[in-house]
């Protein structure tokens, strides 16, 4: 049996011709349906429904054998542990600071809002910029209008919801799209099942050009 651990939403809706062209197809609707195990077209493939920022952590223990998560989720969690075989191309978007768009030039010591801490420390300390990381986990774009913080960084896509909270994107630090990664273990002992899954998600992805 494989399991595969993937988050509801975007990231399934995109993922699902991958599935499908590999005769992976969910026999309950994930979005009607609240089972967290879903059995699969295939006997041999399971899906687990689960949040975005827990598939790392799933295949890492091997309660998964393979994943599908953003590239933002694997480099916060630290996903040195995982193989990383595939970029899906799917879910993309940019990690980007984002400001009040009347803020002046960031200077001195800033306080930045972000669920991706361990990537905004990075990124600030890099820069030579002396930043507070304040943890949030949702709802960023409010953390500038109320004086939380002086920056915040997130996902953009359409800029959509800055632009709502006047707010307007700064800096690129990442363009981010969803990642096939697979459990080291499971890599060795179901060898032949995931190459063969790899090998149809690579034609897959071929055939999308
Ligand atoms: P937008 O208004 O189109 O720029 O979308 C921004 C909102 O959608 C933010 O709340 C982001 O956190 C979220 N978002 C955008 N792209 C993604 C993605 N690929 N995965 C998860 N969340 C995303």
């Amino acid at each position: 049996m494989l399991t595969i651990a993937v988050s509801k939403g975007r990231i399934f809706e995109e993922a699902l011709p991958f599935l499908e062209a590999a005769g992976i197809t969910p026999i309950d609707d994930p979005k009607t349906c609240r089972k967290l195990i879903l059995r699969t077209t295939r006997e041999d493939v399971q899906l687990v429904i689960i949040r975005a920022t827990d598939v790392p952590t799933f295949v890492e223990y091997g309660a998964a054998d393979l994943g599908i998560a953003g590239k933002d989720v694997l480099l916060e969690h630290g996903a040195e542990s995982l193989y990383e075989p595939l970029d899906l191309g799917i879910a993309r978007c940019r990690l980007m600071t984002a400001e009040h768009k009347d803020a002046p030039p960031l200077s001195g010591r800033i306080r930045v809002a972000t669920k991706y801490v361990k990537i905004a420390q990075r990124y600030f300390a890099k820069k030579g910029i002396q930043a507070e990381i304040i943890k949030l986990y949702g709802s960023m774009e409010l953390a500038p209008l109320v004086g939380l913080a002086d920056c915040i960084v997130d996902l953009v896509e359409t800029g959509n919801t800055l632009k709502a909270n006047n707010l307007e994107p700064r800096e690129l630090i990442m363009h981010i799209s969803s990642r096939l990664v697979v459990n080291k273990a499971a890599m060795k002992m179901k060898n032949r099942a995931i190459v063969d899954l790899l090998n149809q998600f690579e034609a897959t992805l071929a055939n999308k050009g």
